[in-house]
């Protein structure tokens, strides 16, 4: 808000503000806040005793992920495909990851998922089957025909794009409007990437290609948050739509759930919330 009202510095991705701690005095940083000191000193090499610190918002988790089946092994509806961690959906956070949480939650998950996974290994038979040597071929067609030679950069400009409209448009502060221009946006910026081409036909240890894999998938996960923050016509947790600031358990206490189908489009459906001890509250501070 403070950059957004021109009280800030920088633009764009760059706009910050500067957290001064000067006036409280050395006693009282070192007594009561060491840990913010030991921070600035380590990555800025900065005393905050003496001097403000650069400070900018960024993502440091993704709510939501692959929807779990069951919980007991942390499978999914997709036989053979376990989840657990940041990847996964576990429904433990809610809407808002509170900070310190996701080590626990990969840690739990982790564990089940790796037993679960052990388990299912141990009772099946392993054939690649049909359908897993269909997409292998796919996916070695597709390594041909993109390393045809091409220009990375233009990789690294949609990508960069990317990371700027998604910041700009879905942020941290969402609207109708911004969404819509985000979802016209992502189809052009994934038109771009699907005609894209690069430069390194290397079979091995070639970075470049999994950089344009990575930007494939990161590009179908942003049409899927953009698809689900434009349906979701509530603020709730890190959700915050401007044009629709309150919570609104009457309509949106379920989960978003994005599919995709086998032509790529990608579909928005819901399902409920299983409320078990605890009734959902509004948080207040
Ligand atoms: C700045 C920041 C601060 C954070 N602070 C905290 C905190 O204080 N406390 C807390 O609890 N959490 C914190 N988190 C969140 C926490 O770090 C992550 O949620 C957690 O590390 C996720 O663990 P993970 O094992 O699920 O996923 P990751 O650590 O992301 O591991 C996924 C791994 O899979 C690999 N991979 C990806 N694709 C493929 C592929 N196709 N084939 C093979 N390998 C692949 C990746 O290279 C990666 O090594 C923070 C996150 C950030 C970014």
């Amino acid at each position: 808000t403070e950059s957004r009202e021109g009280r800030g510095f920088g633009h764009g991705l760059e706009a910050y503000v500067l957290l001064d701690l000067v006036h409280l005095g050395k006693k009282k940083i070192v007594n009561d806040l060491p840990q913010i000191r030991h921070v600035g000193k380590l990555f800025e090499n900065i005393d905050l005793v003496e001097k403000p610190m650069i400070i900018r918002p960024t993502a440091h988790y993704s709510m939501g992920g692959i929807d779990v089946d069951k919980f007991d092994d942390m499978s999914t509806t997709l036989p053979g495909l376990f989840t657990a961690g940041e990847a996964s959906c576990v429904s433990i956070h809610g809407a808002n990851r509170l900070g310190g949480n996701s080590l626990a939650d990969a840690v739990v998950t982790g564990k089940i998922a790796g037993d679960g996974a052990a388990a299912y290994a141990g009772t099946t038979e392993y054939s690649a089957g049909k359908r897993l040597v269909d997409l292998a071929g796919q996916w070695k067609s597709r390594f041909v025909g993109v390393t045809k030679g091409g220009d990375a950069r233009q990789m690294y400009a949609i990508r960069e794009e990317m990371g700027a409209q998604l910041w700009d448009n879905m942020g941290i502060f969402r609207t109708q409007a911004k969404l819509a221009a985000l979802a016209g946006t992502l189809d052009d910026l994934q038109s771009r990437y699907d005609a894209l081409r690069i430069p390194n036909a290397n079979p091995v240890y070639n970075s470049v290609f999994t950089e344009y894999v990575e930007l494939g998938n990161m590009l179908q996960l942003a049409r899927a948050a953009c698809l689900a923050a434009t349906a979701r016509r509530e603020s709730r947790g890190a959700h915050t739509r401007e044009d629709f600031p309150k919570r609104d358990d009457a309509n949106f206490l379920k989960h978003s759930m994005v599919t995709m189908d086998e032509g790529g489009r990608l579909h928005m459906g819901w399902k409920a919330v299983e409320i078990a001890n605890f009734k959902p509250e509004e948080r207040k501070y």
